[in-house]
């Protein structure tokens, strides 16, 4: 019961008519709505992973003593599947998802659930639901993968049972704005992880704990937060959803390092490849927003961006917090930040040759 799955269909192709379907994958928004399906996978100790399906997305029922809704026992995932220029689909890195998934699983006391199940379990649902996959540019089907702590027990301590699960949501751009530069605000009352947490790992309480930080940076008329560390409050660690990058008079582009309380983003580190592959200099280095406002006024500092799989990559324009203001560059998209981000969106989409094998 590990290893490559086969898993049971119980299909209900027609859940949404094909005709709001279309209507709906013409401007999908973010998240609003799900495909016909859902792959649920189950782990009770002793016996292993189990029961592997499709069945209708629908709703699940819960005795009310469930851990996950007490003790927050749970991991997710955030993919894309993209429409090729043949009318095929490819995943981005999948494998990169499934080891990602294994170390938060491993953080927060949960089973492993065998990369190749992951992977295989994210394909099946892709394969069931492709109609699903948007056709206009800019847009993919969104995969998330999750893992919560079933047993119906108050005990303080890790569920013996356990549900995957895989639901899809067809996604146009994450901001109102779409690819338009964006503002972030400092976060000087709030921080997001501390050195021994769960930083790094993709759970649920990460964001519960980021959310007050994100309703501050709206009141304030930005888009996003902006968190520095928990130790030092000076060094710039990453954004509510996404990691940053900087970019320098010099051409060369900076990011933090991954010390444990930011986490590893797959799209940072193809960027970071890609980078390297178009011949700039690549620091993983910390770098302090002290530092980040001087240089932008001096105009050592020209760009930054926002990245991640549902930010793609997104220019910052300007930054401002109780103590900090300071527009980067003219404050609109700049010449290396586009440059990542077609070579970026030129290999996802199937218009650029896949050298590194990233796309599945
Ligand atoms: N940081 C955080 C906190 C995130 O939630 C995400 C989105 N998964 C990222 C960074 C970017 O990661 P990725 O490029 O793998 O989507």
């Amino acid at each position: 019961n590990t290893g490559s799955a086969s898993f049971l269909r119980e299909l209900n192709p027609n859940r949404v008519e094909a005709t709001k379907r279309e209507a709906l994958l013409e401007n999908p928004g973010f998240g609003r709505v799900f495909t016909d399906h859902m792959v649920t996978i189950r782990y009770s100790e002793g016996r292993g992973w189990y029961d592997a399906k499709v069945v209708a997305h629908g709703p699940f029922s819960f005795d009310p003593a469930t851990l996950v809704l007490h003790y927050a026992q749970e991991i997710f995932e955030g993919m894309k599947a993209y429409r090729l220029p043949d009318g095929g689909a490819a995943l981005f890195r999948p494998d990169a998802n499934a080891r990602r998934f294994r170390n938060s699983a491993e953080r927060l006391a949960m089973p492993a659930l065998p990369e190749p199940l992951f992977v295989d379990s994210v394909r099946e649902l892709v394969r069931v639901d492709r109609e699903w996959i948007p056709r206009t540019d800019g847009s993919a089907l969104y995969l998330r993968p999750f893992m919560i702590a079933t047993e119906a027990v108050l005990g303080m301590k890790p569920s013996p049972d356990y549900l995957y699960c895989v639901v899809a949501t067809p996604v146009g751009s994450y901001f109102k704005g779409g690819a338009s530069a964006v503002t972030l605000w400092v976060s000087e009352n709030f921080t997001r992880a501390a050195p021994g947490g769960t930083g790094d790992a993709k759970c649920g309480g990460n964001y519960a704990a980021s959310l007050a930080a994100q309703a501050e940076a709206i009141r304030e008329g930005c888009d996003q937060v902006v968190f520095l560390d928990a130790v030092e409050r000076r060094w710039v660690e990453e954004l509510g959803g996404m990691n940053v990058f900087f970019v320098f008079a010099d051409g060369s582009i900076q990011t933090p390092p991954l010390t444990g309380t930011i986490l590893p983003g797959i799209t940072r580190a193809s960027l970071i490849t890609l980078a390297r592959d178009l011949g700039l200099t690549v620091r993983e280095e910390p770098y302090a927003i002290d530092q980040w406002q001087a240089d932008a006024q001096r105009g050592k500092l020209v760009e930054a961006f926002a990245c991640g799989t549902a930010a793609v990559v997104t220019p910052i324009g300007k930054v401002k917090g109780r103590t900090h203001e300071f527009t980067i560059g003219d404050g609109n998209l700049g010449l290396v930040t586009a440059r990542l981000k077609s070579a970026l969106l030129d290999i996802q989409n199937g218009r650029a040759p896949d050298h590194y094998g990233w796309l599945d």
